[in-house]
């Protein structure tokens, strides 16, 4: 057993309760406790004098406690305030909602503070937010600061992972040779977590943090890498050989000529398919880019050559629009399609698994339904997935386990830049479709203060005059939210009664009955609906070419993919579009969301400036893929690392010795096990 997955609850000082509260913080073993890394540190060398503080700084200073109490403001927060003094003067120290640090800050007390400097009311006080009282053990000039969890402190915390260093840091195994250290410049691992943890000087900190960020990308990359080693030498994968012109007769029939766009994917996608190994491809397209009919087309290939396709989609609606379209496309053969869903009757749900189990049914369409146990498909050859991103790892695998390594196709609308796309699916190969159809035009995009929302519904009645259509999309981010729900219904009502008397106004939630969706959806295609207040279900995927406008209701609550989608619903014909996105931005980010929607109609833009606005941790999609447990590398700011820990990975030489090992680390640090090692 490797001493360094011993658990911490067998170190000198940790027991049972102390176990329980590191759990919390999800560390189990010796080996996450080091990777634990500091969320900030004290400088105690650098403190600022509290009479040159000026407003808005990022602060540290050291000073002694004068006097401290609880306040409760009028909106009824807790706030610690504490007034605080050095030789140069005096300053107030707020923290909020903390109300237990009456107990730990008492008077007299000398205080390290960080935080940031505030003028309120022509008075600078300090937001607290991290402290640390002064006691004669303090030694080390720069100190760690840990997250932490109830009934566990900094001090605690840095006596726990100060022993694990001194007993256990020489197990961890090094696993860069000295020539790819000496060509990026990186120090040792055991130099590297003892100096992340308590660093020696800012130089030391720096050497360890790029040692760590590149050990880090390092073992994810080599995740990837091994992952796509062990698809491409399984032997059992399926070859695509067709022996009809179904796809030519298919794209013959189509209503339209593919864009060079399409028809380049399409080749991408068949040759793939085509070859000896299993196909593993994301297919990327702004939102209208025309992704099913090339979906289409990789599934008559599938059905040509003797095997069955599925294709899944994250809703019912999605799904049986899906199922309209692709049949319509695949009008001029024989090829044999089935609807599966959530809703689909029990008899004739009956019917369908016996026909997929078979083999009767060429091509299933549906939900999650499809990856239930019951669900059996002969011969699957290619499971495709729409809009992957609202899909988890485990279920996307589920519907190829559906088959004897199936090719795959997922796609997404959700454009990811390219280092991100590369960092994430360095095993899947990429397809773009990097124009629209022709005769789209933008959307154009404005954001209406909700003072002024009145502009936007005239605008509506307008436009529907001309004989178009219009969404009204509600807030409703979770299915349960009756809050939102009633406020819906409310908007509904009030624009069929109030507003729109003349007008035929729809409404359409995810609690409705699947029949009544349905109903509503086709009403509304059909052009017998001319207004649709919908919750965020129509956000993916909905096709109805004569919408023109779309109103989206407090748009400050959307994130800027789900705005990107829901105004992707209009601007699918030929006709100008619009989009007003009505709200009061509270926060600067919400703010520049909207600024960012008004600019720009490119979702790969859109997707640069999500990244940069949030952060790749809470990038769409991100957290499926083990990024989140990236405790070091920042993805937009290690780009170069990136680069280093790719080229590495492609000499790195796995020794078996080694090859446990490594195994191990990527399983501790990513949840994934690659599966190397089996021998
Ligand atoms: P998405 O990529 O968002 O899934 P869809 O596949 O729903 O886009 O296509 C959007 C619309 O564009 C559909 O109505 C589809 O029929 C149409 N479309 C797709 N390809 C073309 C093309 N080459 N020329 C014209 N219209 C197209
Ligand atoms: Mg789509």
């Amino acid at each position: 057993m490797d001493k360094l997955f011993t658990e911490v609850q067998f170190l000198k000082g940790v027991g049972p309760k102390r176990s329980q509260q590191l759990r919390k913080l999800e560390i189990e073993t010796v080996f996450d406790l080091l990777w634990n890394v500091p969320r900030a540190y004290f400088n105690r060398n650098k403190v600022d004098k509290i009479a040159t503080l000026s407003n808005g700084a990022v602060t540290n200073i050291r000073a002694r406690v004068v006097n401290a109490a609880n306040n409760r403001t009028r909106r009824g927060f807790q706030i610690f305030k504490a007034m605080l003094a050095d030789d140069s003067g005096m300053i107030p120290a707020v923290w909020f909602n903390q109300p237990y640090l009456a107990q730990q800050l008492k008077v007299g007390q000398e205080v390290f503070v960080s935080g940031k400097v505030k003028n309120t009311l022509g008075a600078n006080e300090v937001n607290v937010t991290d402290y640390e009282v002064i006691d004669d053990e303090s030694v080390l000039s720069i100190v760690p600061i840990y997250s932490l969890t109830d009934g566990l402190n900094q001090k605690a915390m840095r006596k726990i992972v100060e022993y694990a260093l001194n007993n256990y840091l020489p197990y961890y195994f090094e696993m860069l040779e000295a020539d790819i250290k000496n060509r990026y410049d990186l120090c040792d691992i055991q130099f590297a977590f003892q100096n992340i943890h308590f660093p020696a000087n800012g130089e030391a900190y720096l050497q360890s943090r790029r040692r760590l960020a590149f050990e880090e990308l390092f073992l994810f990359k080599l995740s990837l890498a091994l992952e796509k080693e062990n698809s491409d030498s399984c032997s059992s994968f399926i070859v695509h050989r067709p022996q009809t012109d179904l796809v030519a007769r298919v794209i013959e029939g189509l209503p339209f000529a593919l864009t060079p766009a399409q028809q380049k994917v399409v080749d991408e996608i068949l040759a793939d398919m085509g070859a000896p190994l299993a196909m593993n491809r994301l297919l990327q397209g702004d939102v209208g880019s025309g992704k099913t009919v090339v979906a289409a087309l990789a599934m008559a290939q599938a059905v040509a050559s003797g095997y069955q396709a599925a294709l899944m989609a994250p809703t019912e609606i999605l799904a049986e629009q899906h199922f309209a379209s692709i049949n319509r496309f695949f009008a001029p053969t024989s090829i044999v399609t089935a609807l599966l869903t959530g809703s689909t009757a029990p008899a004739e749900r009956k019917m369908v698994l016996e026909a997929a189990a078979n083999g009767e049914i060429d091509i299933l369409i549906g939900t999650h339904a499809l990856i239930q146990d019951e669900v059996f498909l002969k011969k699957l050859g290619l499971a495709v997935i729409d809009e992957q991103h609202r899909f988890g790892v485990k279920q996307r695998g589920n519907l190829s386990g559906k088959g004897q390594k199936p090719d795959i196709l997922v796609m997404t609308a959700t454009p990811i830049p390219r280092t991100l796309a590369l960092t994430l699916y360095g095993n899947l190969n990429v397809s773009v479709i990097a124009e629209l159809p022709p005769g789209r035009r933008l959307v154009k995009t404005r954001f209406i203060p909700r003072s002024s929302r009145n502009q936007a519904y005239r605008f509506i009645h307008a436009e529907i005059k001309k004989g178009r259509q219009a969404y009204v999309v509600c807030p409703l981010v979770e299915e349960s939210e009756k809050q939102d729900l009633m406020a819906a219904i409310t908007l509904f009502e009030e624009l069929q009664n109030e507003l729109y008397p003349d007008l035929r106004v729809g409404l359409l939630h995810g609690r409705m009955k699947a029949d009544e969706k349905k109903l509503i959806m086709a009403s509304f295609k059909n052009g017998h609906i001319d207004v649709l207040v919908a919750t965020t279900i129509v956000e993916v995927g909905v096709d109805v070419r004569s919408a023109s406008v779309i109103i989206i209701e407090h748009a400050e609550r959307f994130g800027l993919s789900q705005l990107h989608q829901l105004r992707g619903r209009v601007g699918r014909g030929d006709v100008q579009s619009y989009c007003f996105l009505v709200g009061d931005p509270k926060t600067d980010d919400a703010a520049r969301r909207l600024q960012a929607m008004e600019k720009t109609c490119d979702g790969f833009e859109l997707a640069n400036e999500d990244l940069s606005i949030r952060g790749p941790g809470d990038f769409w999609g991100v957290k499926q893929h083990g990024l989140n447990d990236m405790k070091v590398a920042n993805l937009l700011r290690d780009q170069k690392i990136i680069g280093w820990a790719s080229e590495a990975v492609l000499e790195y030489r796995l020794e078996t010795k080694q090859a446990k090992q490594t195994n191990d680390y990527i399983y501790r640090k990513f949840k994934k096990s690659p599966g190397i090692a089996r021998n």
